[in-house]
């Protein structure tokens, strides 16, 4: 059994050998490997100390070296190398109180969340599988390594990390992993928000986002926000959500769609989401509902509230989720879009032939007054296209 480990990352390995250390990648990349799936990084693990590693690689960076993580760079890529460790009692549900390093690598994975997380490898000695990981990805089972209740004791997150690792490989739980995640579910309390976002967004990101419901079913949402619960009691149909591009504004969106704006911005507020993801989800939710008419100056005027991409995801969001009866409708209005654009329509104010500029030129005081103004030409303009010439403009300015 090989892995084909990327040049970089066995280049690492090497040094650390020559070094007379252990060295082996470790966890997601092993799995995906196995699973032939792209791994999004690879984890080397290491017997040597950090202050060894710094030592040995002369381009490093400490981005955990409290955990015993060194960022190593080379040839271009970043990889984290971390000190085989065991991990202390949790503190916070999440960060363990203390760790302590260990030359030992079955010790190293005994910490780790998952058996299918918990297998190293390196050329020199193949795969390393002391808790049956192998096996669990044949029978595409979760299981935590050793008693799983004591494990979602330790770290509360991992019991929606469960949840996401299912929803991304299709796989389900083991019993004994199902039966401890009910009975630890509170613990999710302790956990900070910003983990939760970035599980449950890797959830609505995965091959089956419908798994969302998992997360309402093994009664967990009630420990991560008030707001993000009473979501569950309005959701829609979760099987849906996966006909939509996996894109994080897009599929918050799906989940959230029957939400009103303003809970909407709420949840995803107390989740911690990015500013510009909350808005773009705020502008779906609102305007998915709103069927267009096959008529260009509305369609105009609701292009030229949004940018050209999140109006084509508008569209894609109405013909999910809108209705039969219009989907005629929305054939037509996305005909006139495409022409909108083809003909270079101005649906931007930037784009008007008529500055503010032109009209204090034209002797009109600064102020307030030239914004309306604008405005106003600008409606004219959405209405009709042709109006967008700077005489017919100036003239129209001045009966206003
Ligand atoms: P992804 O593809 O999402 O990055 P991953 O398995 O690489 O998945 P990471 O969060 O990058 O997940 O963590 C890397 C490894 O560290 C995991 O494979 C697992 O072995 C270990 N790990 C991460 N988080 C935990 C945790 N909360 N408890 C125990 N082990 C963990
Ligand atoms: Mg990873």
């Amino acid at each position: 059994m090989k892995i084909q480990v990327p040049e970089a990352a066995g280049k690492i390995i090497e040094q650390l050998n020559i070094h007379g250390f252990e060295a082996y990648v470790v966890g997601g990349c092993v799995r995906d490997s196995l699973l032939l799936r792209t791994p999004e990084d690879w984890d080397i693990t290491t017997s040597a100390k950090p202050e060894q590693v710094k030592e040995i690689f002369s381009r490093t960076v400490d981005t955990g070296i409290q955990h015993g993580t060194v960022t190593v760079l080379m040839d271009g890529g970043a990889y984290e190398v971390t000190t085989y460790r065991i991990d202390g009692e949790y503190e916070d549900g999440r960060h363990p109180k203390s760790v302590e390093f260990t030359g030992n690598l079955i010790e190293d994975l005994k910490r780790r969340d998952f058996t299918i997380n918990a297998m190293a490898y390196s050329d020199r000695d193949g795969l390393v599988d002391a808790f049956d990981g192998r096996r669990d990805l044949d029978k595409k089972i979760i299981r935590c390594v050793g008693n799983a209740k004591d494990r979602f004791t330790e770290d509360a997150l991992r019991i929606l990390r469960a949840i996401r690792f299912s929803a991304q490989l299709g796989f389900d739980m083991e019993e004994e992993t199902r039966k401890a995640i009910a009975v630890i579910a509170p613990n999710m309390e302790k956990v900070s928000r910003e983990r939760i976002q970035v599980e449950l967004t890797k959830l609505l990101l995965s091959d089956h986002p419908e798994q969302m419901a998992a997360v309402y079913e093994n009664g967990i949402a009630p420990y991560i926000s008030e707001h993000f619960l009473a979501a569950g009691e309005r959701m829609g149909e979760t099987g849906t959500i996966k006909l939509l591009p996996a894109e994080k504004h897009m599929r918050w969106s799906g989940f959230l769609r029957s939400e009103g704006p303003e809970e909407a911005v709420l949840i995803l507020r107390d989740l911690k989401l990015d500013n510009e993801t909350i808005s773009q989800v705020k502008t779906l939710v609102t305007l998915w509902k709103q069927e267009m008419p096959a008529d260009k100056p509305v369609i105009r005027k609701v292009m030229s509230g949004l940018s050209p991409k999140l109006f084509q995801d508008l569209l894609c969001f109405q013909k999910i989720f809108c209705p039969k009866s219009y989907q005629e409708t929305l054939i037509k209005v996305e005909q006139y879009a495409e022409e909108i654009i083809e003909n270079g329509d101005c649906i931007r104010l930037k784009d008007m032939a008529v500055t503010g500029r032109d009209l204090i030129g034209a002797g009109r005081k600064p102020g307030p007054g030239i914004g309306k103004v604008l405005e106003t030409l600008f409606e004219e303009v959405l209405k009709n296209p042709e109006c967008n010439n700077r005489e017919y403009l100036m003239n129209l300015a001045e009966r206003l």
